[in-house]
């Protein structure tokens, strides 16, 4: 059969299986399966279309589409994509695929940590990813800054060692260190590193109880719930973290903490935290919207004293 044909009948196929993104997903599989990059198909696709296809190949796509067809995400199928400037960072199932906004939060993150980078030559800058899932937002922040080092945690032992092997990919072994944690016992986990990080970053499960019910198919069939699910409110994690963020960070003021949120809750981020124990603590500083115009994105700074005594309950200097 013909490259066209092949393309054009999976393409049907998936439209008439209400498969999404059914264009995208075949040029993925099929790229993959030729040993294409997307971009080669394309111009293959356009202007040499009549050629055929090599049987192995024919029957490699063909097995990918059985998947796609049971809703598997295009990543899965693949077992790698790119994240921000990493080209095949790989991909395992259950562990959350990371998404474009979650590009946009690397780019934030860069931004806040430039200066702190720049200001500090003495000793490398030390971020802690919390959830890290695939590894991709510590890797990624790793590639920005050749000079930082990156220790990170998850809860999923599958996640633990998927970020682990994505480190040594892309050389990046000798500064980057995931382990397996629970988010209330985060201070436990690190106890050697208490006070040591200078930044913190996240995409933590934040998806309100309510908007579990309406996840995509592919998204609430393959990827892992405890990766999304962040309680009744989907603040449930975001406060185990800024709790536990003062104790982790470097004792002067103003460690940034900077996190993937639910479109809902930066607008109440203010308010939720004058309610919370670490009100003291924790300072909301902006939010900045993603690509597709949510708000997404929060930056928080730990306050060291500061607060409590702007607020005249801290302790009292003598
Ligand atoms: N943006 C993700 C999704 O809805 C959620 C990721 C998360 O909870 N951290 O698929």
């Amino acid at each position: 059969m013909s490259l066209r044909e092949i393309f054009r009948r999976s393409v049907q196929q998936f439209d008439r299986r209400g498969i999404s993104e059914s264009k995208e997903s075949a040029e993925h599989l099929l790229a993959c399966a030729m040993n294409l990059t997307r971009k080669e198909l394309r111009e293959i696709l356009s202007t040499r279309k009549d050629i055929l296809v090599a049987e192995e190949a024919a029957s490699t796509f063909e097995i990918f589409c059985k998947k796609r067809l049971e809703n598997m995400p295009v990543q899965y199928i693949v077992g790698e994509w790119d994240f921000h400037d990493l080209r095949g960072l790989h991909m395992r199932k259950t562990v959350l695929i990371p998404r474009p906004e979650t590009e946009e939060l690397v780019d934030f993150a860069a931004e806040i940590l430039r200066p702190i980078v720049q200001e500090t030559a003495s000793r490398p800058v030390q971020v802690l990813d919390i959830g890290a899932g695939t590894g991709a937002i510590g890797l990624a922040l790793l590639n920005v800054f050749p000079s930082i080092v990156c220790v990170a945690c998850d809860v999923s032992p599958v996640a633990v060692d998927l970020a682990n092997e994505n480190a040594k990919r892309f050389g990046f072994s000798d500064r980057y260190r995931c382990v397996r944690s629970d988010i209330v016992n985060l201070t436990q986990t690190f106890p050697d590193m208490a006070g040591s990080f200078d930044a913190i970053v996240s995409n933590p499960p934040y998806i309100p109880s309510a908007d579990m019910s309406l996840l995509q198919t592919e998204v609430d069939l393959y990827e892992d719930h405890t990766a999304l699910w962040g309680g009744r409110e989907g603040l449930d994690v975001i406060g185990s973290i800024l709790s536990a963020a003062s104790e982790l960070t470097r004792d002067d003021s103003g460690a940034p903490i900077v996190l993937e949120v639910d479109s809902g809750h930066p607008r109440r981020m203010d308010q939720w935290i004058e309610e919370m124990p670490f009100r003291a603590e924790i300072d909301f500083a902006e939010w900045r919207r993603d690509i597709f115009g949510s708000p997404r994105m929060c930056l928080f700074r730990t306050t060291g004293r500061e607060k409590d005594l702007r607020r005249g309950k801290g302790p009292v200097t003598e």
